[in-house]
């Protein structure tokens, strides 16, 4: 629903606010949990321009799992209370500046679950593999998903150590094969009891906001072991994941509709209305030889086959329950040309068609030194631009 919160004229009193192209306007108000430097205590907070706003006063907690029980209802009361706290005539308020922060991960996560959403990355993937039978019979259908590892999810920042692992071939040593995913992650509240499907129509309420994740992964170990059970030691070194969630209420005046399905969905995942968001993602890469980051690619979250909604209600078809602070990442993002392909795997294909930086370097997989910074924002005619803010890793030397 969008109300008086998403006005595009709504000023702050936080100039940092109003700068055109700030990833952080009234309009936005994401949360996220921070530490001041030295202090031992985290606290929540409220990005608004360069500064965070503490909302202690209004939302108790040393994480966001107790934001995430709310319901939708309380979650929109609360945009309400910190847009009109923030807004132009207000009295002001204590602001802490950003650079004196570190930024925590948002939630205690208490389970992770990948989908593979894109049908564009699943194309490219699997032709690479199966050229003549590039997606499995499955896909149009089930929304596929692994379960990820909480122990290795990492706020942006963390740097990247090089896994070990089998490569194949009786080998065991560090990847060389070692690969970014840009996803769009989803934190889950308030979520179902154990053996209570939560409906299609429902789905959405039990997302509390969004966020940037890094599926960091090593293509080499996953070749040779993700068959028959998936991917595990591929993936489960680190995850990253950016400190902002932008609350789905603020996503509201970016929802259009789904991309059109190949082929009819089973009833418990057809949805009614626009379920899909127009978020884009884009991937910046910068070597250790270069000074700033340059764009890789750049993909749109609208394109992807499955909603949010629709991984919800399959994530909990059989009876699984999803709980306050689970996260959910959809997918590589990918889309139907090159510069949409959200990963390297995709963008060099396979390591044959080398990515050429702009000092001439050739890449066809990560080297130690690489940045990888994940951005994402929405942008839509008549409305303010809000950012996701940016989630980055340095690779470091093999573990
Ligand atoms: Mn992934």
């Amino acid at each position: 629903m969008i109300d008086e919160t998403h006005d595009p004229d709504l000023r702050s009193w936080v100039e940092s606010a109003n700068a055109p192209g700030c990833n952080f306007p009234i309009q936005n108000l994401p949360l996220g949990v921070f530490r001041t430097r030295g202090d031992t205590e985290s606290r929540i907070g409220a990005a608004i321009g360069e500064a965070i706003l503490d909302v202690g006063p209004w939302l108790e907690g040393h994480n966001l799992n107790g934001y995430m029980t709310l319901s939708s209802v309380q979650r929109r009361d609360l945009r309400r209370v910190i847009s009109s706290a923030l807004q132009r005539g207000s009295s002001r308020q204590d602001l802490i500046p950003q650079s004196d922060c570190e930024m925590l991960l948002p939630a205690a996560i208490g389970d992770y679950t990948d989908f593979y959403a894109s049908i564009h990355h699943a194309r490219n993937v699997g032709s690479m593999f199966r050229p003549d039978n590039p997606l499995l019979p499955n896909y149009r259908h089930v929304p596929v998903a692994y379960h990820g590892r909480c122990s290795s999810l990492v706020v942006s920042g963390t740097p990247i150590r090089r896994p070990s692992g089998q490569l194949g071939g009786g080998r065991f040593g560090p990847t060389q094969e070692l690969d970014y995913e840009a996803e769009l992650g989803a934190f889950l509240g308030p979520g179902n009891k154990l053996g209570e499907p939560i409906p299609i129509a429902e789905a959405e309420r039990h997302i509390a906001g969004v966020c940037l994740v890094n599926d960091w992964s090593a293509r080499d170990i996953q070749r040779w072991e993700y068959q028959p059970l998936g991917p595990f030691l591929a993936k489960s070194f680190a995850t990253s994941v950016s400190p902002w969630m932008v609350t789905i209420e603020a996503l509201e005046p970016f929802r259009v509709s789904a991309a059109e399905h190949e082929s009819p969905v089973l009833p418990y995942l057809r949805e009614s209305g626009s379920g899909a968001f127009d978020i884009t993602l884009e991937v910046w890469l910068r070597s250790s030889s270069m000074e700033k980051p340059f764009r890789v690619s750049r993909g749109h979250f609208k394109e992807m086959y499955w909603t949010l909604a629709q991984m919800v209600a399959h994530h909990s078809s059989n009876g699984c329950a999803l709980r306050p602070g689970d996260l959910m990442a959809s997918g590589t993002v990918s889309g139907p040309a090159k510069e949409n392909r959200g990963c390297l795997l995709e963008m060099t294909w396979k390591g044959t068609e080398p990515l050429v930086l702009p000092d001439g370097v050739r890449r066809m997989f990560l080297n130690d030194g690489d940045e990888v910074i994940l951005t994402g924002y929405c942008e839509r005619e008549g409305f303010v631009r809000i950012g996701l803010g940016s989630c980055g890793g340095v690779i470091g030397a093999a573990c």
